[in-house]
């Protein structure tokens, strides 16, 4: 069974409010190389939390978040794949091998209506299996609509920012390779 050992990236990348702690911005509890300063009394998020690495075994050493620099999320409920990333290694997920496999990711939840959001803090990314889509900071608990538009050869991915009550209020189509 896999054990977090020296990994603390959720104690960076997620917001605990329970905490008052922002997303991307280190717990002040957190004690580097030996976890939670306060782990009999930690709060009921930390508790619970379990990264995308910790609980599948067929992802390797070089998916450990505070190797790979990001982190897995699994949003069940509403079908999507979320990566948090290291504030420090942006861009660590572009990487090999882990673009390709995520692309691969994203072409899997796609069919099950679902999609792969890159979270740096408060900025979001989509990824396609064609391209990226950077939606920039978007605010928290975005209800975005993503999907294509078109046929065939013209279909293109789109995302649509909604308000509470479907309105459109931005949208996006220019995918980046
Ligand atoms: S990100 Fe995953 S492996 Fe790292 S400390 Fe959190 S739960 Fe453990
Ligand atoms: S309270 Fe502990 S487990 Fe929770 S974010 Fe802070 S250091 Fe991590």
């Amino acid at each position: 069974m896999k054990s977090c050992g020296p990994c603390t990236l959720c104690c960076t990348v997620l917001e605990i409010p329970a905490l008052s702690k922002p997303a991307c911005q280190a717990c002040v509890h957190v004690r580097a190389g030996t976890g939670c300063g306060i782990y009999e009394a930690r709060p009921e998020p930390c508790r619970t939390f379990t990264c995308g690495w910790l609980a599948t075994e067929a992802l390797g050493e070089a998916w450990r978040p505070d190797v790979a620099g990001f982190l897995i999320r699994d949003e069940r409920d509403q079908g999507h794949l979320c990566i948090d990333v290291d504030p420090e290694r942006p861009a660590a997920w572009r990487r090999a091998p882990y673009l390709t496999q995520i692309r691969a990711w994203s072409a899997m939840v796609r069919d099950q209506s679902g999609c792969v959001l890159v979270y740096e803090g408060p900025a979001v990314t989509v990824v396609f299996p064609e391209g990226d889509i950077a939606l920039g900071p978007i605010g928290p608990a975005p209800r975005l609509q993503i999907g294509y538009q078109g046929k065939g050869e013209r279909q293109r991915p789109l995302v649509r920012l909604l308000s509470t009550t479907g309105e459109v209020l931005q949208q996006w189509r220019d995918v980046v390779p």
